[in-house]
């Protein structure tokens, strides 16, 4: 038994837990409200990281989700710089990696997600910045001097993102892919290599159908060898090849597991009182009728906000359908639904490559949505995969504008 008792636990100081303890607070004014993250940082919204605090259009401060002035007037406790070790189900209590209990009667697990690691020599250099965190943006805006130079590896989204914001911030960049073109996962043949031109054209490099096979730290830089026989010396090398679900002590402890924590229509694990949002959690998405677990903004949201009130009692079923958005230099878009490169596509433009809506279809019925610079037609994109149906080009074109 400890003194370290609370009504509501939340692990995880990121935007899941940041919503969640709001939304508690909402419809729990009383109860106390302990909220523990590992980083050092107010729980901050990272799509900035990689793009709005590069072009200046934000700063650090400006990303907070909450100020402190928020948590304090709320009564909600925040113990930054505290990392959960292990999870007692029976004992209903968590323990941090410095020993502390805390004893919870409702947790919520909103650990999100850890950068995956290359399994290469060099791979764990200390220097090589995985891009997730404010600190890994601190540790990159200090190193990108204008005329430095960087080698970025994944062409997922956080390597075409950061490649884009360390040119504009005047360095020269290599960006190295698995693929024929970036965001092949998501985008069709030929808008992906329009999107690839695009990067070229401004004078990133691009190693396609390559990936890294070594890294070497040297007295001055860092040499990374490539499959395909590349010798890259840099000053930078940054890394984004996908993340993995980051529990692995409540995973341990017996939570039922698979590519994240399983979790019902309520949010809740196979533990009813353990709860789980955000990246971590695998949930089964209603309207589209599989399970699947998302690593976007918007989830972690909209999951946060209906965790938090269902931990309070509120029984509401996550229904929600998310939406995801990026930005690749001017390519910027918002995507909801199946957005898989695989599936067959309509792309209705109204400027080839530039402004307009791709559709992704499975046996004529769209199943996914992506707007390129079309903004606040999410709901629009929602009703239309809602709908179902079998439809027909002539149905989809001019559908969304
Ligand atoms: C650079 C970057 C750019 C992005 N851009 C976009 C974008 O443009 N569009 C989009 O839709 N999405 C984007 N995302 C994804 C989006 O930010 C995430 O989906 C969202 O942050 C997930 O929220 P979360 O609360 O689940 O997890 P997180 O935000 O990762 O928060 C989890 C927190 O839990 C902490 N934690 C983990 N384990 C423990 C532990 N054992 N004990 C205590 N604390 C722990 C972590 O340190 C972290 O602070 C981006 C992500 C990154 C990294």
């Amino acid at each position: 038994m400890t003194d370290n008792k609370y009504k509501y636990v939340i692990v995880g100081a990121g935007l899941a837990g940041a919503t969640a303890v709001e939304n508690i607070r909402k419809l729990d004014p009383d109860v106390s409200i302990l909220l523990i993250g590992r980083e050092k940082h107010l729980p901050y919204h990272r799509p900035p990281l990689s793009k709005k605090l590069w072009a200046g259009k934000v700063t650090v401060g400006d990303i907070k989700i909450q100020a402190q002035d928020f948590y304090d007037a709320n009564n909600i406790i925040v113990e930054l710089n505290t990392e959960i070790a292990a999870l007692d189900i029976p004992g209903k209590a968590v323990t941090s990696i410095a020993n502390v209990d805390y004893e919870y009667e409702k947790l919520l697990i909103a650990t999100g997600a850890v950068p995956r690691k290359l399994e290469i020599p060099g791979g764990n250099l200390s220097g090589v910045v995985y891009y997730r965190d404010l600190d890994d943006f601190i540790r990159l805006r200090q190193a990108a001097v204008v005329n430095s130079t960087a080698v970025v590896i994944g062409g997922g989204y956080i390597g075409p993102e950061i490649a884009a914001s360390l040119h504009e911030n005047g360095v020269d960049v290599t960006l190295v892919i698995r693929g024929k073109y970036p965001a092949k996962k998501i985008l069709p043949k030929t808008v992906g290599f329009a999107l690839s031109y695009k990067y070229t054209n401004r004078g990133i490099k691009i190693l396609t159908d390559d990936e890294p096979v070594s890294i070497e730290k040297t007295d001055e830089n860092y040499i990374t060898a490539t499959k395909n026989g590349a010798h890259l010396t840099s000053d930078i090398v940054v890394v984004g090849v996908g993340v993995l679900p980051d529990v692995p002590w409540a995973q341990k402890m017996g939570l039922e597991f698979d590519n994240g924590l399983l979790v019902n229509e309520f949010l809740q694990t196979s533990v009813p009182d353990i709860y789980a949002a955000g990246d971590i959690a695998n949930y089964p998405d209603k309207t589209l009728g599989f399970r699947r677990r998302v690593e976007h903004w918007d989830n972690a949201f909209h999951q946060g906000i209906t965790a938090g009130k269902n931990m309070a009692g509120a029984n509401e079923s996550y229904d929600y359908l998310p939406y995801f958005f990026s930005d690749f230099f001017d390519f910027g878009f918002e995507a909801v639904g199946e957005v898989d490169s695989r599936l067959e596509t309509y792309t209705d433009w109204q400027e080839e490559n530039v402004k307009g809506v791709i559709y992704y279809l499975k046996n004529n019925q769209v199943r996914g949505v992506m707007m390129v610079n079309i903004w606040s037609q999410v709901d629009a994109a929602r009703e239309i995969i809602r709908k179902g149906g079998k439809i027909t080009v002539g149905d989809l074109r001019g559908a969304i504008k």
